[in-house]
């Protein structure tokens, strides 16, 4: 095992990710990721909660999602980067903002969800993974981790 780091823009939120190597992630180009990336898409990954260790002033919003699952959001209390969440359908499992990993430049992203809402002028590559709205969560495992 290795240590994997990263960290909210203003740096006092840090943590560490338990993975033997940098995780594959995936896009949502969902409206809501659009909105609260204030971006084209949001880039995530999974991980097990037991993997991440998180230092630092975070602070919780709660949401309930429209099939009726709370989501768990965790922000840095002083710059409010969005750094990871967990879902009431998924215990065990967190979903990391992949841009706060230190080594964001390094990212693949083989996966993408919510392409029908994709923005016209993004291109996606040949072979990616793609679905028109969100894709079942063994399929998404899959398409990440190659099992
Ligand atoms: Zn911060
Ligand atoms: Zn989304």
């Amino acid at each position: 095992m290795s240590e994997i780091y990263g960290g909210c823009r203003c740096g006092a939120v840090r943590y560490t990710l338990a993975l033997k190597a940098l995780p594959s992630t995936y896009a949502c180009h969902c409206r809501d990721c659009q909105t609260w990336s204030g971006s084209a898409f949001s880039q995530q990954t999974f991980a097990p909660e037991a993997a991440l260790s998180v230092t630092g002033p975070v602070v919780l919003y709660e949401l309930t999602t429209p099939s009726g699952r709370i989501s768990t959001q965790r922000m840095c209390g002083v710059c409010h980067t969005r750094i990871y969440n967990s879902n009431s359908a998924r215990a065990g499992v967190v979903v990391v903002r992949a841009g706060t990993l230190d080594r964001s430049d390094e990212l693949n992203i083989v996966a993408h969800i919510w392409v029908k809402r994709k923005q016209p002028w993004l291109a996606l590559p040949d072979g990616v993974a793609t679905w028109p709205e969100s894709a079942p969560p063994a399929e998404l495992q899959q398409a990440l981790t190659g099992h």
